[in-house]
């Protein structure tokens, strides 16, 4: 982030506008409309703002710039539409340690200011830090379109009932239940509806009920994380991942993930790798079962989807034997994921008539299998967790029947910016896996399908390396 965020309360302090046009103008509507107590240096203004000035009661010098302007001034602007005067003021104001912003010249600014969506008392302010206007412009016409005009008659009311929940709802935790049963239901519905009187009614109904209930019980959300991408993740995921107290996560989920969370939960990393001090099947279930019996709302945050070779099953069990109320969200699996972004179709109708996923974690799971089963024709195999037992793979489905050049891609770290794709025959697998040093997370797909997709094939054996190709991208988002 090179910029701070921050909302300034300009409330009857002296801000100095230096131009007199109409870009000046619009600065000084904004900050009018904050509070601010303007004044205008500026040999001559716009018909226009010669208008405002006189209609609001503005202070205004009718001369060129000089530094004592700037005395007791808080913030200032400069639009005058010559580089050399904006500079000037620029400099003036930095020798002052005061905040100046030379509209549309970053390079003389100490302050940018972001495009904005005035719900007030909501407000969105978006900035791409002066990289992409017209990107952070684009951002805001689409939420805009997001947020209702009623919104800001929503926070108006949140308002007049904001000390009165304080007073109902002792524990911090149970009245940001509250607010969001307030604002993620029936209340923002009616107001949304313009529905203002019944919306009252109703959240008065609310505060009763929440302020009535016994002592709290806490919750667990097994949530698929999905396979890497975080626009893969389903809007249900965002929503826990951003109301949870606390968020227990797989040491596979990446940063970017993460950072979609409520900032101020408590991130436990489980799994067995450093830094985690909850490492095994049994320490994750008893800790889930404590947070959510201390009545806390957990999240259980899994790569893939929480069923799919997870052990989501025995969280599930463990939560239920306790009593504790838990719900499944289920996420883009690995397999679904990966083979999307590769461009395979598992079930292509010339090619493939059922899909299995299977695993190969371990010599036991490997023995388990049912080879002459996995070995028939016309079926996509999708191996989980296999990268170490690719040489026992090829040996056994080959000696099971299965031709030894029937295709198979391995998708590595796949919907990341680091996936790529190895493609090559099943006969080949070994090789591939010690040439190409392929490492887990990987998952396999064997069947004819994995030879459809390639973004760029040169032989027998290929791969499609570096970030996710865009085509692939497209061809994923088009098929979710
Ligand atoms: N629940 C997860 C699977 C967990 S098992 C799911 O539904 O996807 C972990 C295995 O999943 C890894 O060993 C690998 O085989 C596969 N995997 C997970 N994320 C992957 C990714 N981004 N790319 C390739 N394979 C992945």
């Amino acid at each position: 982030m090179d910029y701070f965020p921050g909302f300034l309360n300009l409330e009857g302090r002296r801000c100095v506008i230096v131009g007199g046009g109409d870009v000046a103008l619009r600065k000084a509507r904004l900050l009018h409309g904050a509070g601010a107590v303007l004044s205008v240096i500026a040999p001559s203004t716009s018909p226009s703002f010669a208008a405002y000035i006189e209609r609001h009661s503005l202070s205004w010098t009718p001369r060129e710039f000089r530094t004592t302007d700037l005395d007791g001034a808080w913030l200032v602007v400069t639009a005058t539409g010559k580089p050399s005067v904006d500079e000037a003021v620029y400099a003036a104001s930095r020798e002052r340690q005061l905040f100046c912003n030379s509209v549309d010249d970053r390079a003389n600014s100490s302050y940018i200011t972001p495009a904005i969506v005035d719900r007030s008392p909501l407000v969105v302010a978006i900035s791409s830090g002066g990289a992409a206007p017209v990107l952070a412009r684009s951002v805001r016409e689409k939420i805009e379109l997001l947020l209702p005009t009623q919104f800001g008659r929503l926070a108006e009311l949140a308002a007049r009932w904001r000390e009165r929940a304080k007073e109902k709802i002792d524990s911090v935790a149970r009245r940001r239940r509250f607010w969001e049963s307030v604002f993620g239901g029936r209340v923002s519905g009616l107001a949304i509806g313009g529905r203002f009187n019944e919306a009252e009614r109703a959240v008065a109904d609310l505060l009763v009920d929440f302020s009535d209930r016994g002592p709290e019980s806490g919750k667990v959300w097994l949530v698929g994380a999905g396979p890497g991408d975080p626009d893969l993740l389903t809007v249900r995921a965002v929503q826990i991942l951003q109301s949870a107290d606390v968020i227990l996560h797989d040491r596979l989920v990446s940063e970017e993930i993460l950072a979609l969370a409520r900032r101020d939960a408590d991130f436990v990393p489980v799994g067995k790798s450093p830094g985690c001090t909850v490492n095994s099947q049994e320490a994750i279930n008893d800790k889930l079962v404590d947070l959510a019996l201390r009545g806390k709302h957990v999240c259980r945050l899994k790569g893939g989807d929480p069923f799919v070779f997870a052990r989501g099953g025995e969280e599930l069990e463990a939560l239920r034997d306790a009593g504790l109320a838990a719900e499944v969200v289920p996420g883009i699996t690995a397999a679904a994921g990966c083979a999307a972004a590769a461009g395979i179709p598992l079930t292509h109708r010339d090619a493939s008539q059922s899909v299995v996923f299977a695993t190969a974690h371990g010599r036991d799971s490997v023995d388990r299998l049912d080879w002459p089963s996995l070995a028939r024709d016309r079926q996509t195999l999708v191996f989980y967790m296999a990268v170490a037992r690719f040489g026992e793979l090829m040996t056994a489905l080959i000696a099971h029947g299965r031709a030894a050049d029937t295709p198979v891609a391995v998708v590595e770290r796949g919907t990341t910016q680091d996936q790529r794709v190895v493609r090559g025959t099943l006969g080949q697998l070994q090789m591939l896996k010690e040439a190409q040093r392929i490492e887990s997370p990987a998952i396999l797909i064997v069947g004819e399908v994995a030879a459809m997709g390639a973004s760029r094939r040169t032989g027998p054996a290929a791969v499609d390396a570096g970030p996710v190709p865009q085509t692939s991208r497209i061809y994923a988002k088009q098929n979710l």
